[in-house]
C-alpha cells in the first residue's frame, strides 16, 4: 500500500489530511464528516440524513479534487504517448492498479483488471466461461445474490447448456451450507456468491465455501461489491479465483470497478471485448492479444475515475479500514436496537455475521409509502427489492426499506431515522 500512497501523494499536490486525529476520543463519523461536502446540504428543507450507502457512497473532497486536478493539469490518454502528459496520466493510472493490488492483497498487479464496475466484472467472467463450460456442467449460485451475480450466469447457462443450481437461505438470511455441500460434484464448474449481501448484510464464509468448491475443481467467483467498502479483503487468503467490486460503493467515482482474477484463470479466459490496447498484433484478417491486464481492457479506460478511485483508497487507508469496520459494527448494533424497539418494525437479515445494513418493514405499511415519507423528512433510504428478487420472494414481501451505513454515518443519523420512522408510522396508520 505504502508505495501506492506515496506515488499518489507525489502526483497530487493537494493536501491530504493526517489521520492522527483518529486517536482522539469520539466517534469516527465526527472526525470525518467534514471531508464530505454533500453532507451539509438540505433536502426538503431538512438536513440530509444519507442512509443509502449500499447503493452508492458519498465522495470525500479529496476524490472531487482528484478529478478536477487531473483535468486541470495532466488530462491525456494512457499507455499511448511518449509525451509528458501521457506519461503523467499513465503513471497515475497505473499507481492506482498497484494501490488496488495492495488493497486486496493480489499477488500481481496484472491480476487487477479495471472494469466499469461489479456488474461489468461479473459479465466479463461469465462471458469468458462460454469457452470453458460444456452442456450438463453445473453452476452454483445462491438465493442471496444481487441480480448482477445471477443474470450473467443465467445467460451463460442458456448459451452453453450448463445447469444452474442454487443454495437457499434460511429465515435469518444465512446460506444453507448443508445444501451447498450436497450440490457440489465433479460437474460443478463455477460457484458464484457474494461476500456480503446488499439486501440483508449477511457476511458469507468465503474462505470455507471456496475450499469446498476447490475440492471438486470448481472456480469461485465472488461479488465483493459490499465487502470492499467495509472490511479488509485478502484474496490470497480467501483463495478465490475471481473477486469484483465497484469504486462508487467505496467513496470513489461511478463508472469504474475492479476484477481480480488469478493469473492462470485470466490467462485461460478469452478477451471480453476487442479493440485498441488489448492487442499484440493485428492484420486485416486476424489479431493476437496483449498480455495481462491489457487483454481485458479494450479501448480508452475511464482515466479520471481510476485516478479519483486512487484518492478514495488513499482516504480509506488514512482513516483505516479497521476503524471504518469497527465504527459501522457499533452503529449496526445501535441501529438494530433502536429500530427493533419501534412497535410493528420487523428487521430482515439477522445473520450472526452481519455488515452495516438495516433492512426492515413496518407491519401493514408498504415500504414505498414509508420511504416516501422518510424522504420528506430529509432521510435518504432505499425501498424496493434492492435487485435481489429471490430474497424478497423468500421472505414473501414486495420489498423492504433499507438503511445502509458508511464511515460517516453517525448515531444522530440513526436517531433521526428512528424518530422520522415513528412519525411516518403515526401519519400512515
Ligand atoms: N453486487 C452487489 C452485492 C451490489 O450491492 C451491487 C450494487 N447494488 C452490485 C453487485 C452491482 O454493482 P454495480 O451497479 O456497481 O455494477
Amino acid at each position: 500500500m505504502e508505495s501506492g500512497i506515496s506515488e499518489i501523494k507525489r502526483l497530487y499536490p493537494f493536501k491530504f489530511r493526517t489521520f492522527a486525529v483518529l486517536k482522539a476520543p469520539g466517534m469516527l463519523s465526527d472526525q470525518i464528516r467534514s471531508d464530505f461536502p454533500i453532507l451539509t446540504r438540505q433536502v426538503h428543507g431538512k438536513p440530509l440524513v444519507y442512509l443509502d450507502n449500499a447503493a452508492t457512497t458519498q465522495k470525500p473532497q479529496a476524490v472531487i479534487d482528484a478529478i478536477v486536478h487531473y483535468y486541470s493539469h495532466y488530462n491525456s490518454n494512457v499507455h499511448r504517448g511518449v509525451h509528458q502528459l501521457s506519461q503523467e496520466a499513465t503513471d497515475a493510472f497505473e499507481a492506482v492498479r498497484t494501490q488496488l493490488q495492495s488493497h486486496v492483497n493480489a499477488a500481481h498487479s496484472h491480476e487487477v483488471i479495471f472494469t466499469k464496475g461489479t456488474t461489468d466484472s461479473l459479465n466479463l467472467v461469465a462471458h469468458g466461461f462460454r469457452s470453458v463450460l460444456q452442456p450438463g456442467d453445473e453452476i452454483i449460485v445462491t438465493q442471496l445474490e444481487h441480480h448482477s451475480n445471477l443474470v450473467p450466469w443465467h445467460m451463460l447457462a442458456e448459451r452453453t447448456g450448463a445447469i444452474i443450481r442454487f443454495i437457499p437461505m434460511d429465515g435469518r438470511g444465512v446460506l444453507d451450507q448443508t445444501v451447498y455441500e450436497s450440490l457440489l460434484n465433479p460437474r460443478t464448474k463455477v460457484v458464484a456468491f457474494n461476500h456480503i449481501s446488499n439486501a440483508l448484510g449477511t457476511i458469507n464464509p468465503v474462505k470455507e465455501m471456496t475450499a469446498k468448491a476447490h475440492a471438486v475443481g470448481a472456480a469461485v467467483v465472488v461479488d465483493g461489491a459490499q465487502a470492499l467498502p467495509h472490511a479488509a479483503v485478502d484474496v490470497q487468503d480467501l483463495d478465490v479465483d475471481f473477486y469484483s467490486g465497484s469504486a462508487h460503493k467505496m467513496y470513489g467515482p461511478t463508472g469504474i470497478g475492479l476484477l481480480y482474477g488469478k493469473t492462470e484463470w485470466l490467462e485461460k479466459l478469452p478477451p471480453y471485448q476487442g479493440g485498441g490496447e488489448m492487442i499484440q498484433d493485428v492484420d486485416v484478417t486476424s489479431s493476437t492479444y496483449a498480455g495481462l491486464p491489457h487483454k481485458f481492457e479494450a479501448g480508452t479506460p475511464n482515466i479520471e475515475a481510476v485516478i479519483a478511485w486512487g484518492a478514495a483508497l488513499t482516504w480509506m487507508h488514512q482513516v483505516g479500514v479497521a476503524n471504518i469496520q469497527a465504527h459501522e459494527d457499533e452503529l449496526l448494533a445501535y441501529g438494530t436496537a433502536l429500530l427493533g424497539a419501534i412497535p410493528g418494525v420487523k428487521i430482515y437479515g439477522t445473520a450472526p455475521q452481519k455488515a452495516a445494513v438495516l433492512s426492515f418493514n413496518v407491519a401493514g405499511l408498504h415500504p414505498y409509502d414509508v420511504g416516501t415519507l422518510l424522504d420528506q423528512m430529509g432521510i435518504a433510504v432505499r425501498t424496493g427489492q434492492h435487485c435481489t428478487q429471490p430474497i424478497m420472494d423468500g421472505f414473501g414481501v414486495p420489498g423492504t426499506i433499507r438503511a445502509s451505513l458508511a464511515a460517516y454515518t453517525s448515531k444522530e443519523d440513526l436517531d433521526q431515522l428512528a424518530r422520522a420512522l415513528e412519525r411516518a408510522i403515526a401519519l400512515l396508520a
